[in-house]
């Protein structure tokens, strides 16, 4: 492995030493300290240390490594231990439903509570965890169980990464919160049925690692603190903590107030990139909180308003597989087509072999249908009662619906799949459309039915074949004049000089996702010195499991890929890495500049060299500058930069930061 020269001088090269030997330290003191018990220094000596790597990684982002200690991911040697149950301090308690407004009136009634002060939250469809801290450290995640008795999920929780795990608070601390999986994540997993399960099953993870690639987030919604009197006032507390609390929580005064905040997202919900189902109340009154109390399931203090359901009937009117770019076969209930949340539902993922067992699911069923947010349909279950006398059970073929190969499937897996990865139409489809996605190669209009057609007329098998086409061969496929057949080939030349990171995700390789292709872009300097890492070297890579590290291994053994890759250089696609235009232009982007004292060259020229690296230009220094660069004759500004250990830059420095 080789680190990159990315043109580095004075200052700024002390400081990229200094983050490297923090990091270095403080990993190594965290080890001791979560692993073996140990603490190696004083709390003092820690927490200065930890404050300079947080200060310099501040002021030069560009250094900060994805697997710093203030990054909070978990310690690669670390597993997550199985059934090590935990008994709660408190019992977490479930909460009571209100389904509509008059439970929720009854609800306030009982304790004359129509006038009284509240918060709103929104209930996230994920887990609840509890969280411990003792003397500033996190030290345990225990999940609810049943309420009483919970799993100790510490190590996977430590690899959620907007939790802290130093809080400037000494006291013995337990925080609670909901652990959540958001859709843009869920959506590159195969085999769950919705984020709740796929957070659920993540959290049970035996490897950190794997788990931390499920990049699960997190919102407290609870501590207990002796002296404080509202809840409102704990989650402020918390915010200062620096505890991720949603930002859509609000304090409400009366009946109608929380009606206006439930009627509000029932709306707003529908543009959250994770699920909701509704909203929880919470007295804002702790004193009054205690005098009520808690039956021995709810407290009765707080309820939890259930968004109208987003369900409804239909029939299945057929079941096919669709086939993924690793030759995945999904289930997919074909339904006679329903209004639902707004959208007209035609399809419902069944996922796997085993879903359609358990939901004995069979075609002419009339089922119930859910839709959450922007994932696809789910079938809630079917309707016995309404069961038609000739339905039909599914079963899978043997053999492949698209190339007619015949299926496997592993031992100890749900999945089937199909095991022609070169020459399944449907995969080659797939994987095409994988390497001109948006994140990967990005290739604008090269949609579903252009790529169809070209797979159909024999014009492409693999992704390099994209870089053959001519003007004369997108012309003679459907619905395409000369200047669209133009634009489509310029848009795949344009796509031949991307980043390493989407060259190498979107070679589809297994368990990769773009996360992880980012860390491998930036620990090898093209895809020739990938292919050719072991998976022990490629384990060192913190962010890389040993699963990861096995496929990429796998995916350069094979020597079709191999010839994929050599077909891709022929055809001059950038395998290096090199550091793009929008990578530089975009180097100083949030970040603010002052300019002072006396230049060669005009004012105006600098600032322009800072635009157009994405930075802005101010007049007057404050904490919230990033840089002063300082000429010749500086006065005041630079005596206050250095008050407010603002970063001072030279003209040269500032262009060599731009390289
Ligand atoms: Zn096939």
């Amino acid at each position: 492995m080789k680190s990159k020269n990315k043109g580095l001088i004075g200052v700024s090269a002390e400081a990229k030493n200094r983050i490297e030997e923090l990091s270095k330290q403080i990993t190594a003191w965290n080890k001791a300290y979560y692993e073996l018990n140990q603490s190696e220094v004083s709390d003092q000596v820690y927490d200065a240390a930890y404050r300079e790597l947080i200060d310099l990684e501040t002021k030069y982002p560009e250094y900060k490594k994805l697997n710093s200690p203030t990054q909070s991911v978990g310690h690669q040697i670390q597993t997550n231990k199985q059934n090590n149950k935990v008994e709660h301090s408190r019992q977490m308690l479930s909460l009571e439903n209100a389904y509509n407004f008059n439970e929720l009136e009854t609800w306030l009634k009982r304790f004359k509570g129509e006038e009284k002060d509240f918060v709103c939250e929104l209930k996230i469809d994920g887990l609840s965890i509890s969280l411990l801290y003792e003397d500033g450290h996190f030290i345990k995640a225990i999940t609810r169980g049943d309420g009483f008795i919970g799993e100790d999920v510490t190590a996977n929780v430590r690899t959620i990464k907007t939790l802290p795990l130093e809080i400037a608070y000494k006291q013995p601390l337990e925080v609670r919160g909901e652990i959540f999986m958001s859709y843009s994540v869920f959506k590159t997993l195969d085999g769950f049925a919705n984020p709740r399960n796929a957070a659920a099953g993540s959290l049970k993870l035996l490897d950190t690692n794997l788990c931390a690639q499920r990049h699960l987030s997190i919102f407290i919604y609870e501590t207990f603190k002796q002296s404080a009197q509202s809840h409102f006032d704990n989650l402020e507390f918390l915010k200062t903590l620096g505890f991720p609390i949603n930002p859509a929580n609000r304090f409400c005064s009366g009946l109608q107030q929380l009606k206006d905040f439930c009627l509000e997202y029932d709306e707003k919900r529908k543009q959250l990139d994770y699920p909701t189902d509704g909203i929880v109340i919470k007295l804002d009154s702790l004193a009054f909180q205690r005098e009520l109390g808690a039956t021995n399931k709810y407290p009765r203090w707080a309820i939890a308003y259930k968004f109208s359901a987003e369900e409804t009937e239909t029939q299945i009117i057929d079941i096919k597989l669709e086939i993924g770019r690793t030759g995945a076969l999904t289930p997919t209930a074909h339904l006679r087509p329903v209004q639902l949340a707004g959208t007209t539902v035609s399809k419902a993922s069944l996922h796997n072999a085993d879903q359609i067992k358990n939901l004995d699911v069979r075609i002419g069923d009339f089922v119930l249908v859910r839709k959450a947010g922007e994932i696809i349909p789910e079938i809630v279950k079917i309707l016995p009662e309404k069961r038609p006398e000739n339905t039909q059970v599914f079963e899978y073929p043997n053999y492949c619906p698209s190339c007619g190969s015949e299926l496997e499937q592993k031992e100890k897996e749900v999945i089937i799949r199909c095991p022609n990865i070169l020459a399944c139409p449907a995969q080659i489809q797939r994987k095409i459309e994988h390497w001109a996605g948006k994140q990967a190669m990005d290739i604008h209009g090269l949609g579903t039915a252009i790529v169809e057609q070209l797979i159909e007329n024999n014009l492409i098998k693999d992704v390099a074949d994209l870089y053959t086409l001519n003007l004369e061969a997108i012309l003679a496929l459907d619905g395409f004049k000369e200047k669209s057949a133009q634009n489509l080939i310029m848009a795949i030349q344009n796509s031949k000089n991307r980043s390493l990171a989407r060259l190498i995700y979107g070679l589809g390789i297994r368990h990769t996702g773009f996360n992880s292709a980012k860390l491998l872009a930036q620990n090898y300097n093209s895809l020739l010195e990938l292919s050719k890492a072991s998976p022990e070297e490629l384990c060192n890579i913190e962010g890389i499991g040993e699963i990861t590290a096995q496929e990429i291994n796998k995916f350069f053994a094979e020597p079709s890929n191999l010839a994929l890759i050599e077909k891709l250089q022929k055809a001059e696609i950038q395998t290096e890495y090199k550091i793009t235009e929008s990578q530089i232009f975009g180097k100083f982007m949030g970040k603010s500049f002052v300019i002072t004292g006396t230049f060669e060259i005009s004012r105006e020229n600098i600032q322009e060299t800072i635009e157009k690296a994405g930075g802005k230009v101010v007049s007057a220094i404050s904490a919230k500058t990033n840089y002063l660069v300082c000429g010749e004759k500086a006065g005041s500004k630079l005596e206050k930069a250095q008050k407010l250990n603002i970063q001072i830059l030279s003209f040269d420095d500032l262009e060599q930061l731009i390289i």
